[in-house]
């Protein structure tokens, strides 16, 4: 969620702007800010909010794509698979 000004800050339930940053510890400080929908409540700078973005989908793509000599871990086949019921998703929108 996108914050950039008090009142959202407020409503998201974060007090102050002196709370720290979830990924480089430095205070908030200014806006804009980014708070993650999961669970436990994580507070983000924007910037740093998108290079931890960054950092995961390196990381995803080195694991389903690893560079020489490196090897697959495994291989996704689908082939076999059951299809089963779509539940409902549980995250909040
Ligand atoms: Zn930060």
């Amino acid at each position: 969620m996108l914050i950039v000004n008090d009142e959202q800050r407020l409503r998201a339930g974060i007090a102050s702007l002196s709370k720290r940053c979830s990924y480089c510890s430095k205070a908030l400080t200014a806006y804009p800010l980014i708070v993650s929908d999961e669970a436990r409540v994580a507070v983000y700078h924007a910037a740093c909010a998108a290079e931890l973005a960054t950092e995961i989908l390196v990381d995803l793509y080195t694991f389903f794509r690893p560079p020489a000599p490196y090897q697959h871990l495994f291989v996704l086949d689908l082939r076999h698979t059951v299809p089963q019921e779509v539940r409902e998703c549980s995250h909040r929108t």
